[in-house]
C-alpha cells in the first residue's frame, strides 16, 4: 500500500447548475462547492486550473488573435480559391486542422474552426503548446512543472486518446502503484451538452456513466493507497442558446474593410475587435450600440475578471453576449449549436463545481484557479511554491 493518492478528475462543463437536483457522486464526494469560473472558454479555464494563475498572468486566453506578422498560416491562404461548399464543411475543416497541427508542430488542442482562408494569414493561434504537459503554459509554470521538479510520479490524460482508454490507463497505473498524483480530464460531457442542451435526458445518462467510471477509479485507488483524496470538478457550466445574433452582416455593411480598417474574431459568445485605422472604432462602436443584445466590456470590468491585456493582444474591444445568446455565424461555427459557455462568469449557468471527499476544503477556494492550491498538497514541502 502507498500512503496517499491525490486524485483530480475534471469533467468538462459539469457546471454547478447542471448538478442541482442530481445525486451525482453524493456518496463518494459529499462535500460540494460552487466555484466561480474564469472569463473565457476552455482555452483559458483549463490553463487557469493547471497553473493557479489568471488569464492576464498566463496569457492563455482566446485561441485566435490578429497578428499578421507572426501568422503561421500564410500558406493556407491559397485555399481561398476553393469553393466554400468544400472549405465550409466541418469534415474538411477537421481534416485540415489535423494536417496543419502536424505541419506546424502545435502541441495543444488545435482546430481551424470557421476562420475564412481568405483572412487566415492575418491570424495567429495562441495555444502552440499543451497546457496538459510540463512547460505547456504561454507564461509561467503549471502543476506538471512542479510535479516534475518535486519528482512526484503522476498520471495525466492524453487528450488524443478516447476517454475510456484514459480511464483504463489511470486504473492500470493505480493497480501498479506507479503514481502519487493524477489529473484525469474527460471532455465528453462538454461535447454532448453543446449538441443536446443542459435539459436533455441524455445528460443524466452520461453522468451515470461518469459516476461508474469515478467509482471504478476510486475502488482501484483504495485497493492500493491508504488515503485517497478525491476531487471531481469542472472548468465551467453550460447555457442553452435560444437566441441567435448575426453580427457579421451588420459589421460587414459598414464602409470599412476587414484587414485594412479593422480585424475581428467572432467567438461564439463574444467578438474581439482590433482597429487598424482611426475611423474604424467610432463606426464599429456605433454599430455595436445598435445590436439587439450584448455590450462592450469596460476596461475595469475586464481587469476585475483578470482578462484585461495591456497590449490589446487578444483584442482592443471585447463585446460580450448575455447568457443564452449565440453569435451565428461566427469564426467558431457557421451553424447554431444548442448550448454554449464563455458568458459572463456571474451569469447563472457559468459556475463550475467542486465535489470532494475532503472535509477541510479551505474557505479561500472560491474560483477555479484555486483548485491548483489543492493540487499543491501533492508536492513535497521543499518544492518552491508558485
Ligand atoms: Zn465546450
Amino acid at each position: 500500500m502507498k500512503p496517499v493518492l491525490h486524485l483530480f478528475i475534471m469533467i468538462d462543463a459539469c457546471g454547478w447548475e447542471i448538478l442541482q437536483g442530481r445525486p451525482f457522486l453524493k456518496g463518494l464526494a459529499p462535500h460540494r462547492r460552487k466555484l466561480e469560473s474564469v472569463f473565457g472558454y476552455s482555452s483559458t479555464c483549463v490553463p487557469s486550473i493547471l497553473s493557479g494563475h489568471w488569464p492576464d498572468e498566463h496569457r492563455n486566453w482566446c485561441y485566435f488573435v490578429y497578428d499578421p506578422e507572426h501568422s503561421p498560416f500564410r500558406s493556407l491562404r491559397a485555399l481561398r480559391w476553393l469553393p466554400s461548399a468544400v472549405t465550409g464543411r466541418r469534415i474538411f475543416r477537421r481534416w485540415m486542422s489535423k494536417f496543419v497541427k502536424v505541419q506546424l508542430k502545435f502541441r495543444g488542442y488545435f482546430d481551424l474552426y470557421n476562420i475564412p482562408f481568405r483572412f487566415i494569414h492575418l491570424f495567429d493561434f495562441t495555444e502552440k503548446k499543451s497546457p496538459l504537459q510540463p512547460k505547456g503554459m504561454n507564461r509561467g509554470s503549471n502543476i506538471f512543472d512542479l510535479l516534475e521538479e518535486g519528482k512526484v510520479p503522476y498520471f495525466v490524460t492524453d487528450p488524443s486518446r478516447p476517454e475510456e482508454e484514459n480511464r483504463d490507463r489511470l486504473i492500470a497505473d493505480l493497480e501498479k502503484q506507479r503514481i502519487d498524483f493524477a489529473f484525469q480530464y474527460w471532455a465528453g460531457l462538454d461535447g454532448l451538452l453543446h449538441m443536446v442542451g443542459n435539459d436533455s435526458p441524455q445528460i443524466g445518462t452520461k453522468l451515470d456513466v461518469y459516476e461508474d467510471w469515478v467509482t471504478r477509479t476510486v475502488e482501484a485507488a483504495k485497493r492500493n493507497y491508504q488515503t485517497v483524496r478525491l476531487h471531481v470538478f469542472s472548468d465551467h457550466g453550460m447555457a442553452n442558446c435560444d437566441t441567435l445574433v448575426d453580427m457579421r452582416t451588420v459589421i460587414e455593411a459598414l464602409p470599412l474593410e476587414f484587414g485594412k480598417d479593422y480585424a475581428v474574431v467572432y467567438d461564439s459568445t463574444m467578438a474581439r475587435f482590433w482597429f487598424l485605422t482611426g475611423r474604424a472604432r467610432p463606426l464599429i462602436e456605433q454599430a455595436l450600440a445598435g445590436m439587439p443584445h450584448g455590450r462592450i466590456l469596460p476596461e475595469e470590468e475586464l481587469r476585475h475578471y483578470r482578462a484585461f491585456f495591456e497590449d490589446g493582444y487578444f483584442g482592443e474591444l471585447i463585446f460580450l453576449m448575455p447568457e443564452g445568446v449565440l453569435i451565428v455565424p461566427s469564426h467558431m461555427g457557421e451553424r447554431p449549436i444548442r448550448a454554449m459557455h464563455g458568458y459572463h462568469p456571474t451569469d447563472p449557468q457559468s459556475y463550475a463545481s467542486l465535489l470532494t471527499n475532503y472535509e477541510e476544503v479551505p474557505d479561500h477556494i472560491t474560483h477555479i484557479p484555486h483548485i491548483h492550491r489543492l493540487m499543491e498538497a501533492a508536492l513535497p514541502s521543499t518544492a518552491p511554491k508558485p
